[in-house]
């Protein structure tokens, strides 16, 4: 059976300890959602600084998004180059500007704004090459500030060794899951503030090869503690249930 983290709820007191190592994460300028809903396809197993500089890059060159339905591949993967899988990404931006002009019917996706997250998320999800994590930096990134939660291979990777998310479930389960357990009077700036913490948390102690459990604020909690490499590769079944609170 898996184990679960032991404090008296999850995730708040994972942001509280977080959030003492880190410090508080709030929005800053927020993009419209069709612009982060790019950049976020362009951040997919691209460091941060490459994903930015890659969409100042496109932004310069077609500053209305429109533009980018007629773009060839070829015109555009010099541009977003040295984001990973570039050649792919830049097939896949014109058919998504395109897809997303017939079904909107126009180059914007505020009208998310106005649907439940879970129903903006499907929404998303259907278009071409997005994904969840994509989806949900569209809706919680942008102005939509919609309340949805990020989770990339960082956040991912220490939900699972914490015991939150199955440990050989996928990126639509780790979301799922840990959507799951988000309290209900929780913000969207609330969600984007854990992301923002999990995350640097997964780059800098929870890291993939040889993580510092030593110096991480959950230790006490984390059924994985002194996990190594060799250790993620045994995987046990995951029984969906929560801790008694
Ligand atoms: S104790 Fe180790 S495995 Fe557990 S969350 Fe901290 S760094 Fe990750």
């Amino acid at each position: 059976m898996q184990t679960r983290l032991a404090f008296p709820s999850d995730l708040p007191p994972v942001r509280e300890r977080l959030r003492e190592v880190f410090g508080p994460q709030k929005p800053g300028q927020r993009l419209d959602p069709v612009s982060e809903l790019i950049k976020a396809m362009l951040s997919v197993r691209t460091y941060d600084e490459v994903t930015w500089s890659a969409f100042v890059r496109l932004r310069a060159a077609y500053p209305d998004w429109k533009a980018l339905a007629c773009a060839e591949p070829w015109q555009i993967a010099p541009m977003i180059d040295p984001v990973t899988f570039s050649e792919q990404k830049a097939r896949q931006l014109p058919t998504l500007i395109r897809v997303i002009l017939i079904q909107a019917g126009e180059m914007s996706l505020d009208f998310l704004g106005e649907m439940p997250a879970d129903e903006a998320m499907a929404w998303l999800t259907r278009l071409p090459g997005v994904g969840v994590k994509v989806a949900a930096a569209t809706l919680n990134f942008s102005t939509l500030a919609g309340r949805a939660l990020v989770v990339d291979t960082h956040t991912h990777r220490v939900a699972r060794r914490l015991g939150l998310t199955a440990r050989n479930g996928d990126a639509r389960e780790a979301q799922a899951s840990l959507s799951a357990m988000v309290p209900a009077d929780w913000s969207s700036e609330d969600l984007f503030e854990l992301h923002w913490l999990m995350k640097p948390h997964g780059q800098s102690i929870c890291t993939h090869f040889d993580p510092a459990c030593d110096l991480c604020a959950l230790r006490d909690a984390c059924p994985r503690v002194g996990v190594a490499q060799d250790q993620e590769r045994s995987v046990t079944p995951f029984t969906p249930t929560r801790v008694p609170r």
